[in-house]
């Protein structure tokens, strides 16, 4: 009999789905797509797009094409809520829709801050907001401009050292970064040291240590209260479940995220996948990044497949040390792994050609 496999958002493990659908059509069944626009970022690329030196279209996967490859039905709107018990969702566009298998890559977004009206705030999850402010801030003339990004991982300074750079003819605009805690915590002490010596060489201030509590029109309000002045903020702070993950009845892990087993089953219903950021996979501790979304792709298309012709599923097989690359801005980049790091010219081209790898592979020409 036909099955019907819903696949809720475009993110960099399902379109590897999508790949292997177009590659091996599976018979008698009926494939959907679920994302609200018709293309979806290559993360790596994010900071370079914002650096300029790459146009979007460079950096973009076309999900609409990879679909009618795949023979997979596009629908672009989000999905609102998604009723597990009942194997049906409710899409933007007020239509309901039935299901066998429904699989989830819906990512994440930054994690909010209270915000006065008036506040001039855009989030780096998703990154559309920040570059259509960007845009906007040089479309039209101003006397200077003071951009604070607030957060301490690997978007934070990514996304200044890549601002700093776009405007690095430019004396009238500031790039700060307020980060809560020690910079790039996360990583060996030697990135720190890295991204410090870079945010310096461009004019990127760094604050650590500390915590925004609310931001006003004109201004940070740091908890303890001191003050820090802002015109654009941008928040690239931790992640936060998608507004969809409040409107299931999925089982979800303590940072929200979806509960599921290595094999990317939802952990109270086992018709319902999820992987990528949005998913938190029992027993491993996977951080919130593309590196680990995109080898989630390969397996998880082998086991929704297997799950439609009631086969036996693989468990995922997750590899934490794997090479981690951090851009500059102009054109260098970080190195990391195995507690090692290295900065230079030769890890942004190896980044780069990296990247562009990886989204040729979704351009099914
Ligand atoms: C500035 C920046 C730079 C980064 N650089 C890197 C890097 O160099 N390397 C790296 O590994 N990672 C990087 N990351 C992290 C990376 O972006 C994410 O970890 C990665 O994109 C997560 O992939 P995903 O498959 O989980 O989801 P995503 O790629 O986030 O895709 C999720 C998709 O689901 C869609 N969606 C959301 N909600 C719904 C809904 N309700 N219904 C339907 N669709 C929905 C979204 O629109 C999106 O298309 C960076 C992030 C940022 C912000």
């Amino acid at each position: 009999m036909k099955k019907t496999l819903l696949l809720i958002g475009g993110g960099h493990a399902h379109v590897e789905v999508l790949r292997q659908l177009a590659l091996n059509p599976p018979p008698d069944a009926d494939i959907a797509l679920f994302n609200p626009s018709p293309s979806v970022w290559c993360s790596g690329m994010l900071p370079g797009v914002i650096a300029g030196h790459y146009e979007p279209a460079e950096a973009k996967i076309n999900l609409w094409a990879l679909c009618q490859r795949a023979r997979v039905r596009f629908f672009e709107t989000s999905v609102l809520a998604l009723d597990a018990s009942n194997l049906a969702l409710e899409s933007g566009v007020g239509e309901r829709h039935r299901f066998d298998l429904a699989s989830l890559d819906v990512g994440c977004v930054s994690q909010p801050i209270p915000i006065s009206p008036g506040a001039y705030v855009v989030t780096v999850k998703p990154i559309d907001s920040l570059l259509a402010a960007i845009t906007e801030f040089e479309s039209v003339r101003s006397a200077s401009l003071m951009v604070r990004i607030v957060g301490a991982g690997a978007a934070a300074v990514e996304v200044a050292l890549a601002l700093a750079y776009r405007w690095r003819g430019s004396k009238n605009r500031q790039i700060s970064i307020v980060a809560e805690t020690r910079l790039l915590v996360d990583y060996p002490p030697r990135v720190r040291v890295l991204a410090l010596r870079a945010c310096k060489t461009h004019g990127v201030t760094v604050v650590e240590n500390n915590a925004v509590a609310h931001i006003e029109p004109t201004r940070l309000r740091l908890v303890g209260g001191a003050q820090l002045d802002t015109q654009l903020t941008v928040l690239a702070t931790t992640t936060a479940p998608v507004a969809l993950l409040q409107q299931t009845d999925l089982a979800r892990a303590a940072d929200g995220s979806l509960q599921v087993n290595a094999s990317f089953q939802s952990s109270n219903h086992t018709h319902i996948f999820a992987a990528g950021d949005c998913a938190n996979i029992s027993g491993l501790t996977i951080a919130k990044s593309g590196v680990f979304s995109v080898p989630q792709g390969a397996p998880l298309a082998a086991n929704l497949l297997a799950s439609m012709r009631n086969s036996p599923l693989v468990p995922y097989r997750h590899s934490p040390n794997v090479l981690k690359l951090l851009a500059l801005g102009d054109k260098r980049a970080i190195a990391t792994r195995f507690g090692l790091a290295v900065a230079g010219k030769w890890a942004w081209r190896w980044k780069d050609s990296t990247d562009r790898k990886w989204i040729n592979r979704y351009t099914l020409d």
